[in-house]
């Protein structure tokens, strides 16, 4: 067999819900992954140390091209050797395009079929966008895995709306795909590596997207046109982005089990921890989302009685850890009432153990997840945690 950017194999299935192995050039990672987001080069809160520890063991982390491309832009950062030099991460890195954020800006960007232009929010200076320029600053930055310029449709959008945008997206795929392809070919990638693993070739893989709102017959032509270009993986974006909860599961479900078999599936952007459950049981295998990071900032701490916040008066004299179940540093040694206290003095010592602890949680209800896939016990797992997530007596 020829070698390929990442190699996929599912070791475990159990329904839908599949544990697998995802060769890239840089890490071997266990899915289902949670990969935490490293929007602007750094995971906030967080020493790479502490990612790389046994008591996260981060595999794969996000970096934002929108975010990286603005500043400190692609032209320093392919001087300083890609972005893994750039940071000093020697694991895995998976880059967004960009198109996301763009899509964010609202009526701030201006959107045509060859990209879009908006201002930058740093300088106030104007930027054009597009599959060729995201690819461009995706091969500078070096990830193991890039993915395709994509246009997102809020997720109420109407029929005649979503359909526009999922046609430009697949327009919009079949460059990505075509400019990638150059940049391969003309050694642009920054993260190329030598040939070190039997099994891949030490080039970027691309990712195609999958959107279409909240429209099942958009979806599934997304679906089959993303494929149909060929990519690495397959993404489900454009979630999460304001449609009714169960609208989300649907669309996973939908979607997820009808994804090419032997690639990984990435649900882009979502979610709570009963999420990424709800949607390991539709087939998903990667997940990013700011939750973990964004919250612990915020004060919000996930447990597995269910999220608390530690801004809250019951917990000024709380000698309890944030969640008695869990065996991270920031439990071990701390209650709740000390973190409630860095919390409300402002010490960035509350930002930072709220995110370690976050982090934490997320990752290993991923590996108790495989664990269960594993030994065929996912369907109970699933509905214990929930339960338990749902108590209310966190
Ligand atoms: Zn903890």
């Amino acid at each position: 067999m020829s070698k390929t950017a990442i190699s996929w194999q599912v070791v475990a299935q159990e329904g839908k819900a599949r544990v697998g192995l995802l060769q890239t050039r840089r890490s071997l990672i266990e899915t289902p992954v949670f990969m935490p987001v490293g929007t602007a080069g750094t995971v906030k809160g967080t020493r790479f140390e502490a990612l790389e520890s046994p008591e996260l063991d981060a595999r794969i982390i996000l970096g934002n091209t929108y975010h990286l491309w603005l500043r400190p832009g692609a032209d320093v950062i392919r001087a300083c050797g890609g972005l893994h030099r750039f940071i000093g991460w020697e694991r895995a890195l998976l880059t967004d395009s960009g198109g996301f954020q763009v899509w964010s800006l609202g009526a701030l960007r201006k959107l045509r079929e060859e990209g879009v232009e908006f201002r930058s929010h740093v300088d106030g200076s104007a930027r054009f966008l597009s599959p060729e320029v995201s690819m461009e600053v995706q091969a500078a930055l070096g990830s193991e895995i890039a993915m395709a310029f994509d246009e997102c449709a809020p997720g109420k959008a109407t029929h005649e709306v979503a359909r526009a945008s999922m046609e430009l997206t697949a327009r919009w795929a079949a460059r990505s795909r075509a400019r990638f392809d150059e940049l391969q070919r003309e050694g642009a990638d920054m993260g190329r590596t030598p040939e070190q693993h039997t099994s891949v070739n030490g080039e970027q893989a691309l990712f195609g997207i999958v959107q279409g709102a909240a429209h099942a017959d958009l979806r599934l032509e997304s679906l089959a046109r993303t494929v149909e270009i060929g990519f690495d993986g397959y993404a489900i974006g454009g979630l999460s982005v304001g449609e009714e909860k169960s609208v989300m599961y649907d669309t996973i479900e939908l979607v997820a089990p009808q994804m090419p078999q032997g690639r990984p599936r990435y649900l882009m952007g979502v979610g709570t921890p009963e999420d990424l459950l709800a949607a390991v049981a539709r087939g998903v295998d990667m997940f990013d989302c700011v939750l973990p990071t964004r919250d612990g900032r915020n004060g919000r701490a996930y447990t597995s009685l269910g999220p608390i916040n530690i801004k809250n008066a019951r917990h000024t004299t709380d000698t309890r850890p944030l969640d008695e179940d869990c065996a991270c540093s920031v439990c071990r040694r701390h209650a709740r009432a000390y973190l409630r206290h860095l919390y409300n003095a402002g010490e960035m010592l509350a930002s930072i153990l709220l995110t370690h602890h976050n982090l934490a949680f997320f990752l290993d209800t991923m590996r108790r997840v495989r664990q269960a896939i594993r030994s065929g016990n996912f369907a109970r797992f699933q509905r214990e945690f929930v339960e338990r997530y749902n108590s209310g007596v966190g």
